[in-house]
């Protein structure tokens, strides 16, 4: 397989720095051709703005949805912007790896998903009319290809189960899963979640490093958590609410779009 990792850590001799050599000491062994964006050391810019679209007029009002549309129908997206687009249409699997920030991604990646995830090559694909709501949720431009989180916290597993106080790991990381991976097309697998870390010895990291081996090694035949597709029928349109018959009248969020039986895996 064709594998882009995108790591997000500072310090390459941080335990995420170690993880990923693991992670992709493991890849090369299994034949996988690996490449890598490595954001703090290639100083990835983070931030969208002006310098994000030359072709803007200097004194026009920059629209951020409108500038990207434009720039990806006309080509003009920056070099950087260009070259990891191109990292994503080569890969058939990604892979996120970073450290639990307040709940979140650190910002240099979301920067990078804001800048790469352009209008019209991950959001604004297919037709939008009262019919049908564009290709996303399962479908668009990066349909067919796998993505994965690797994640490192400094929270105990509990804290994280689905009574911890954190909230439920796969609600923390549904935005990221469903709506950054899953929307433009990406079937995702469950994410590689190492709890604790903070206080991690060598006693520590080895079961660590050898459950991500495993992932690694079982990257093609995980199954995938179990969305539901946008267009298979499960959503009314244009409202794009869940049917009400498919689940219970007063269940709320984010579980009510898994399809069914939840996550698999
Ligand atoms: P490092 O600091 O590099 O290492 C962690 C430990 O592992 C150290 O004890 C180190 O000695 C050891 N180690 C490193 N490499 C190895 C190795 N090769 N072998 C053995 N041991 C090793 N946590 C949460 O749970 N939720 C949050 O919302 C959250 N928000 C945060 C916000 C900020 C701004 C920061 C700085 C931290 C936050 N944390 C949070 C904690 C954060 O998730 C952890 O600090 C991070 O995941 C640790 O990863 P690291 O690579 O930076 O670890």
């Amino acid at each position: 397989m064709k594998i882009l990792f995108v790591f997000a850590h500072p310090e390459p001799r941080s335990l995420n720095g170690a993880l990923r050599d693991v992670a992709i000491e493991e890849l090369k062994a299994q034949g996988h051709e690996v490449r890598i964006s490595d954001l703090y050391a290639d100083g990835w810019k983070s931030e969208v703005d002006r310098a994000d679209f030359p072709s803007l007029a200097p004194d026009g009002r920059f629209i951020p949805v409108a500038a990207s549309k434009k720039a990806f129908d006309t080509n003009t997206l920056t070099d950087d912007v260009k070259a990891e687009i191109e990292k994503l249409l080569w890969a058939d699997t990604l892979i996120l790896q970073f450290p639990l920030w307040w709940f979140a991604m650190p910002a240099i990646l979301k920067g990078w998903v804001d800048r790469v995830f352009a209008y019209g090559f991950a959001y604004g694909v297919g037709e939008h009319s009262d019919q049908r709501w564009g290709d996303r949720y399962g479908e668009g431009t990066l349909a067919g290809k796998r993505a994965m989180l690797v994640v490192t916290a400094g929270g105990w597993e509990e804290h994280y189960a689905p009574r911890g106080i954190n909230g439920p790991i796969d609600d923390l990381l549904f935005p990221i899963n469903h709506g950054i991976l899953y929307y433009p097309g990406y079937d995702v697998l469950p994410p590689f979640v190492a709890y604790r870390v903070d206080r991690f010895d060598e006693a520590g990291f080895e079961p660590v490093a050898e459950r991500l081996r495993e992932r690694m090694r079982t990257l093609a035949t995980t199954p995938t958590i179990r969305y539901r597709p946008q267009n298979g029928g499960d959503y009314l349109v244009p409202s794009m609410q869940l049917r009400p018959e498919l689940s219970e009248p007063d269940a709320t969020g984010f579980a009510l779009h898994l399809n069914g039986a939840g996550a698999a895996g």
